[in-house]
C-alpha cells in the first residue's frame, strides 16, 4: 500500500460525490488514517465514519484562521502527527466579470485562496518540526485558461492565486523536507456543477476533450495519492493537469 502508516488531512471532503471524499477513500484504501475537515461538521463526521474505523471528521471553515488552528490541533491530538495535507475545499460561482460584487469576490477568494493559506499555516509548523510533509493544493484548469466552464473570473483569479502561493510555499519549505504541489482538474462530475450541465453543454464540452469524457473524482484522487506518497519524493512546485487533454500546453 502506498500510504501505510501515513496520516492525512483533507479539507472539503464531506460532499458525497466530491473529489475530497474520493481522495479520502483512496487514501484509506492505501493504508492512511484520514481526517476530514469540512464546513459541514456533521457531514464530516459521517464521511469519516463511512471510511471505516480509525478515521476522523471535524467541522472547519478554511476561511477562518482560528477554525483551522483548532481543527489541526484536534487532528494532531488524535493522530499524533500529520504527514499529508490536501487543500481541497472550494466553492464556485458562475457569473460574468461585470456582475461580480465585492461580497462575491471576497467569498470566492476567502474559501479558495485564503483557505489554502490558513490551513497550510496551521499545519506547516508541525511538518517543519518533523522535517517532512506533502501538501497538495487544489487549483483548476480555470486558472490556466482564464475560465473553466462554471467558475466566474473571480474563481479563475483565486485558483491562479493558489498556483503562485503553492509554488512559493514549495520554494520556502523545501529545505524543511516539505513538498508542495498543485492539481489542475478540468471538468469533473461532482456536486459543484450538479444540475447545471445540460446535454447540449456536455456535448459541446466533450468536443474539446481528446479523451472524450468528463473527469471523475477518482481521476483526481489518483493524482493526490501519487503526490501524497513517496513515489513523488522528488516532486515539488509542480502543477499536474487532470483534464483529459482539455488544455495541452
Ligand atoms: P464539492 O462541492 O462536491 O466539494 C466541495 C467541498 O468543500 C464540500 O464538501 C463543501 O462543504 C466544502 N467547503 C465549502 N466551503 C468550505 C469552507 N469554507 N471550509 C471547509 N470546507 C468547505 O465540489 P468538488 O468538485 O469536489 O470540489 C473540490 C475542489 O475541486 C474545489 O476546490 C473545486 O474548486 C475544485 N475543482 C473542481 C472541479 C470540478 O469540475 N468539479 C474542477 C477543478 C477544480
Amino acid at each position: 500500500m502506498l500510504l501505510s502508516d501515513k496520516t492525512a488531512i483533507i479539507s472539503g471532503a464531506a460532499s458525497p460525490r466530491g473529489i475530497g471524499l474520493a481522495t479520502a477513500r483512496r487514501f484509506a484504501a492505501e493504508g492512511a488514517r484520514v481526517a476530514i475537515l469540512d464546513i459541514d461538521a456533521s457531514a464530516a463526521v459521517d464521511a469519516a465514519a463511512s471510511l471505516g474505523s480509525g478515521h476522523i471528521g471535524f467541522g472547519c471553515d478554511v476561511a477562518d484562521k482560528s477554525s483551522c488552528e483548532q481543527a489541526v490541533a484536534r487532528v494532531i491530538e488524535s493522530f499524533g502527527g500529520i504527514d499529508v495535507l490536501i487543500n481541497n475545499a472550494g466553492i464556485t460561482q458562475p457569473v460574468k466579470f461585470l456582475e461580480i460584487s465585492a461580497a462575491d469576490w471576497d467569498r470566492i477568494q476567502d474559501v479558495n485562496l485564503k483557505g489554502v493559506l490558513f490551513l497550510s499555516q496551521a499545519v506547516i509548523p508541525h511538518m517543519r518540526a518533523r522535517k517532512a510533509g506533502s501538501i497538495g493544493c487544489m487549483s483548476s484548469v480555470s486558472a490556466q485558461r482564464g475560465g473553466g466552464i462554471f467558475g466566474g473570473p473571480h474563481y479563475s483569479a483565486a485558483k491562479a492565486g493558489v498556483l503562485g502561493l503553492a509554488k512559493a510555499m514549495a520554494r520556502e519549505f523545501g529545505p524543511d523536507g516539505i513538498r508542495v504541489n498543485c492539481v489542475t482538474p478540468g471538468l469533473i462530475g461532482t456536486d459543484i456543477t450538479a444540475g447545471k450541465l445540460t446535454d447540449e453543454m456536455r456535448a459541446k464540452i466533450l468536443e474539446g476533450i481528446p479523451l472524450n469524457r468528463l473527469g471523475t473524482a477518482e481521476d483526481v484522487a489518483g493524482i493526490y495519492t501519487f503526490l501524497a506518497s513517496d513515489l513523488s519524493a522528488y516532486v515539488t512546485g509542480a502543477v499536474i493537469d487532470v483534464n483529459g487533454g482539455m488544455l495541452i500546453h
